[in-house]
């Protein structure tokens, strides 16, 4: 049965080992994140310092990736959260996935610290650790040209920027021009003295039933070139996201204080498409949903980013009440450069003006910076020092909730996070399912961990909600939750995952790649998401984490949103507590939010 190679490199001892993963493994988690997990849980102990050489750090490419099918080659960090001390998964996109899977493994375990800079270099058969003093300091697009140059254009790589290397809270690995961003993975890359993973290899990948996949890939292929999710997709990315969700009210604005942005007519979709130049995606997606922009004039002449997407282009607008579209492309452009996730950037950077505004801190501590709403310069001077961990950038590179512990006087207030991840850009108090998911999901809050396209989009499935409803909705954050886990065994693409051929197709693709047929189980998949959510939720539990966690920022539990004329003016998140009681209840867990002995036993997690 072929269930997938991995292979150990301890930077300590410089020791390289291959791995096979077990059977029993492959059959209950199936690959990617579920994989992550289990490894992780496996392998950590409770109170490992997550910037310290007992973290392990681990790089997953999915079990169909590599191979034409679409878009499921992107790649995963998973790890133990510098910014949130919580389990980590993030997610990155380009050709990384396929290429890790060309030289043969589904995963690569991370272990130990070098004494110097050095990078990793991987091919079918080599792997070598090499010092990498010359690349140390070297900005993300520079650390792929010169990798790319020494070993050539068939080279992929993953690595990390300035920030990653001076252990940016939320520094990100990046991959080509796109990012494992979120939940500080790229500070434990940093942590470890791992500057990149560079892979060269030729495109092969073995298959159990080659002719079945080959009629399953033409199957999915139209499927989804029919789909008119895909259409739209392709032709804007996410580039359009702010007019519907400024339409409704939930676009975050002045650290989450409103829900509509004034000046928005200046950042609409077609605004941005008037600086596009071109798009990017990933590996095997015609999709190609980056677009890529280039500012013509004004201060920010020149500026050049593959994005900025939905949640950047909200990281740089909304966040400080700034309709300046050259300026979100600037920001966007330096984040890439430099190695930082954007959503956490421009949430911590919305906070410290609110801190300014309150006069918490002053011009005194941002070296002469006014923080004041709309200055967009000085959110690009303060992305530079966060990057360079220079004067208050020292501070901001903690995160907004150990940059409030560090700033104190009712800072905290202020920190509009869950479990130490900045929220991104959908307020909860207008689409209250995305709001615990916020609150419940293993890593903090993100918005791709259960996405509610039913709140936001009106998706039908499970079934509808209304989306100021709030214990009400409990089973259909759950059902997110679990879909999204399942669907991650595959690194599928969370956008292309809406475009009609999972799970059927997904199931029997990997059945015809593995040669295992309970894949093709529909009722197993889904039992697999809630068996990575339940033991990610233990591995929170070990960590120290518990209910007290589960909870969404003061402001959005006691502070009324103003969305100007949209319908969720004067909201609030009213029922917490209950929320979770029905969560906790449906999920089989008690009322501290442990998952109960029978759960436990229903799901195989028993004895782990
Ligand atoms: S839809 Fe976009 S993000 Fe998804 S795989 Fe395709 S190019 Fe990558």
């Amino acid at each position: 049965m072929n269930t997938g190679k991995y292979l150990r490199i301890n930077l300590s001892s410089s020791e390289i080992k291959p791995g096979e993963v077990d059977e029993t493994i492959a059959l209950d988690f199936i690959g990617g994140r579920g994989y992550g997990i289990r490894y992780l849980y496996q392998e950590l102990k409770p109170n490992v310092d997550p910037l310290g050489e007992d973290n392990k750090l681990i790089l997953l490419s999915g079990p169909l990736s590599g191979t034409s099918a679409l878009a499921v080659s992107r790649w995963m960090a998973v790890t133990k959260s510098p910014l949130t001390g919580a389990f980590a998964r993030s997610v990155g996109g380009a050709d990384f996935g396929a290429w890790l899977k060309f030289a043969g493994y589904e995963f690569i375990i991370i272990e130990g610290k070098a004494e110097k800079p050095v990078y990793i270099h991987l091919t079918e058969d080599s792997c070598r650790i090499h010092n990498a003093t010359e690349l140390w300091g070297k900005d993300t697009r520079e650390t792929q040209q010169s990798l790319g140059q020494q070993y050539g254009k068939n080279t992929r790589c993953v690595c990390i920027g300035p920030a990653g290397e001076k252990l940016v809270k939320y520094a990100g690995i990046f991959s080509d021009r796109r990012s494992a961003g979120r939940c500080g993975t790229g500070a434990v890359m940093g942590s470890k003295n791992l500057k990149a993973v560079a892979i060269n290899a030729q495109r092969n990948v073995s298959l159990n039933d080659p002719e079945a996949y080959a009629t399953l890939i033409r199957e999915q292929i139209d499927t989804i070139l029919n789909n008119k999710g895909y259409e739209n997709h392709k032709e804007w990315g996410t580039t359009g996201t702010q007019d519907f969700t400024n339409r409704i009210g939930i676009y975050p604005v002045k650290n989450f204080r409103y829900g509509q942005l004034v000046g928005r007519e200046n950042i609409t979709a077609e605004k941005y498409r008037e600086l596009r130049v071109g798009d990017i995606g990933c590996y095997s997606c015609p999709a190609r949903c980056g677009k890529v922009h280039t500012v013509t004039s004004g201060i920010y002449k020149n500026a050049h980013s593959e994005g900025p997407e939905y949640e950047s282009i909200w990281a740089f607008t909304g966040t400080i009440e700034s309709p300046n579209i050259e300026a979100s492309i600037s920001a966007d452009q330096l984040c890439d450069d430099l190695g930082l996730d954007t959503i956490s950037t421009g949430n911590t950077i919305g906070f410290a003006y609110e801190l300014y505004e309150k006069g918490i801190i002053t011009g005194k501590d941002t070296d002469g910076l006014a923080l004041t709403w709309g200055n967009h310069e000085a959110m690009v001077a303060l992305i530079k020092k966060i990057a360079a961990r220079e004067g208050i950038g020292n501070t901001l590179a903690e995160g907004s909730r150990g940059a409030a512990k560090i700033i104190g006087n009712g800072a905290e207030d202020y920190a509009i996070q869950v479990k130490g991840l900045e929220l991104p850009a959908y307020e909860p108090r207008g689409a209250k399912s995305m709001g615990y998911n916020y609150a419940t999901a293993s890593i903090g809050a993100s918005h791709c961990y259960g996405y509610a396209a039913q709140d936001i989009f009106g998706a039908i499935e499970p079934r509808p909600t209304n989306r100021f409803e709030e214990a009400e909705n409990a089973d259909v954050v759950i059902y997110n939750q679990d879909e999204t886990a399942w669907k991650e065994t595959g690194i599928i693409c969370l956008f292309a995952a809406g475009w009609g051929w999972v799970p059927d197709l997904y199931g029997k693709m990997l059945a015809a790649v593995r040669g295992i047929d309970v894949y093709t189980d529909n009722n197993h998949l889904r039992q697999t998401g809630e068996r990575i959510f339940n033991l990610e939720r233990l591995f929170n539990i070990r960590q120290g984490l518990g209910r007290q966690d589960d909870t969404l920022p003061r402001r959005m539990l006691t502070e009324p949103l103003h969305t100007g004329d949209a319908e969720g003016e004067g909201e609030i998140v009213r029922h917490q507590d209950e929320f979770l009681d029905r969560y906790y209840e449906l999920r089989g867990w008690s009322k501290e939010g442990l998952p109960s002995a029978e759960k436990l036993a229903s799901l195989n997690l028993s004895g782990l």
